[in-house]
C-alpha cells in the first residue's frame, strides 16, 4: 500500500520511512529539498522532488495510488519562527492548506500529521494530557496548532480522518547509524552537546540556571525517534481502519534536566564535555513532560528506544560516523 510522506528526507520522515518498509507499506517520498538530504533515503524508494504546495501534487497523489499522507514536510525552528514568521506561516500554513486541498481533491483521506508539544506552550499541569489548554508561546507552535484545527474542520465536514501526533523532545537515531540528526543551523540540545564532545564547538552553553527545577536547569521528555516512527506507523494502521480523527502525545513520560543530559553524555561518550553557563533561552517552558497514556492504550503504541543512555548512545554512533552529518552539503 503506497504512503505519501512530505518531508520524507528529513530527520523524523527518513525514520518513518524506515519504519514504513519494515511494516510492508510501500512509501514514496515528496520532498522539496530545502532542508531534506538525500543520503537520508533508501535505495529504491521513490522520491518527488515537488513543494507541498505545488498544484502537480493531486496528479502525483492519483498517479501513485496513494492510500494516506504522512505530513512532516515543515519548518521546525522555534527561534527562527520568533525572527521570520512570515516563512512559517508560508510553508507551515499555506503549504500544508495547499497540500490538504491537493489530497481532498484527490480523495486521499487519511492524514498522519506531524505536531508538536509546543502547542502547549507553558503547561498548568504535569504530566501533560491531550486535553490539556492549547496555548502556544511561539509562532512555531502557532503555525502547527493552525494545522491540527485545518484537519479537524476538514475532517468534520468532508470526513477525511487525520492522526496529530504531537512530539515532545525527537532524539537519537537508527541504530544502524546510517541516518541522523543534521540541522543546519543546529539549535537542538543533544546534537549539540554531542558536537562539544566531538570538539567541532569549544563547549555546550546551558540555557538557564534558575528554573524552577532540581537543579535549577529546564527539564524535558527526550522520545527515540525510532519510537516516533513505529507511532507514525501504528497511526497509520489506526486511520486506514476506520479510526476517528485524534491527536496523541508523543513522550517517554520521563524528563530529564539540561545538566543530567550533559552528565549522561558524558558517561555516553567518555568525554569531559566543557561547560559554560548562559543566560535564559526566551520562550522556553521549565518542565515539559507528556502523558502517552492514550496512544499506548489505542494505538498499542510502547516505547522501546527511549531509555537516555540509548538515545544518547545511538545519536553519539550517528555523530561519530558523520560528523559532518549527510555527505550531500
Ligand atoms: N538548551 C540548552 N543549550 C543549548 C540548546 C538547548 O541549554 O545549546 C536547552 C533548552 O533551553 C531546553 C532544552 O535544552 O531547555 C532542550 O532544547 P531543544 O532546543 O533541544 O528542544 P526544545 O525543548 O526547545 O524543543
Amino acid at each position: 500500500m503506497n504512503i505519501l510522506v512530505t518531508g520524507g528526507a528529513g530527520y523524523i520522515g527518513s525514520h518513518t520511512v524506515r519504519a514504513l518498509l519494515q511494516a510492508g507499506f510501500t512509501p514514496i517520498i515528496l520532498d522539496n529539498f530545502s532542508r531534506g538530504h538525500h543520503g537520508s533515503i533508501p535505495e529504491g524508494v521513490k522520491t518527488i522532488e515537488m513543494d507541498i504546495a505545488d498544484p502537480q501534487v493531486v496528479n502525483v497523489l492519483k498517479d501513485n495510488d496513494i492510500k494516506g499522507i504522512m505530513h512532516f514536510a515543515a519548518h521546525s525552528q522555534v527561534g527562527e519562527s520568533m525572527q521570520n514568521p512570515a516563512i512559517y506561516y508560508e510553508n507551515n500554513v499555506v503549504g500544508s492548506y495547499h497540500l490538504i486541498e491537493s489530497a481532498r481533491k484527490a480523495g486521499v483521506n487519511h492524514f498522519v500529521f506531524s505536531s508538536t508539544a509546543a502547542v502547549y506552550g507553558e503547561p498548568k499541569v504535569i504530566p501533560i494530557q491531550e486535553n490539556a489548554e492549547l496555548s502556544p508561546t511561539n509562532v512555531y507552535g502557532r503555525t502547527k496548532l493552525m494545522i491540527e484545527d485545518m484537519l479537524k474542520d476538514y475532517s468534520s465536514i468532508y470526513g477525511s480522518t487525520y492522526v496529530a501526533l504531537r512530539y515532545f523532545n525527537a532524539a537519537g537515531a537508527d541504530a544502524s547509524g546510517t541516518i541522523g540528526e543534521d540541522h543546519s543551523p543546529e539549535t537542538h540540545l543533544i546534537p549539540l552537546v554531542l558536537d562539544a564532545a566531538l570538539g567541532k564547538r569549544p563547549h555546550i552553553t546551558v540555557f538557564g540556571t534558575d528554573y524552577d527545577t532540581l537543579d535549577g536547569t529546564c527539564i524535558r521528555d527526550y522520545i527515540h525517534v525510532s519510537d516516533l516512527a513505529t507511532a507514525h506507523v501504528l497511526a497509520m494502521r489506526y486511520l486506514l481502519d476506520g479510526g476517528a480523527s485524534r491527536s496523541f502525545n508523543l513522550g517517554s513520560g520521563n524528563g530529564f534536566s539540561v545538566k543530567a543530559i550533559i552528565e549522561t553524555a558524558r558517561e555516553v561518550t567518555g568525554v569531559d564535555i566543557p561547560v559554560v553557563y548562559g543566560e535564559r533561552r526566551a520562550g522556553d517552558p521549565s518542565t515539559l513532560i507528556a502523558s502517552s497514556e492514550a496512544i499506548k492504550s489505542i494505538l498499542g503504541w510502547n516505547p522501546e528506544h527511549s531509555e537516555l543512555h540509548q538515545i544518547i548512545g545511538d545519536a553519539w554512533h550517528w555523530h561519530q560516523q558523520h560528523p559532518n552529518g549527510f555527505d550531500d552539503k
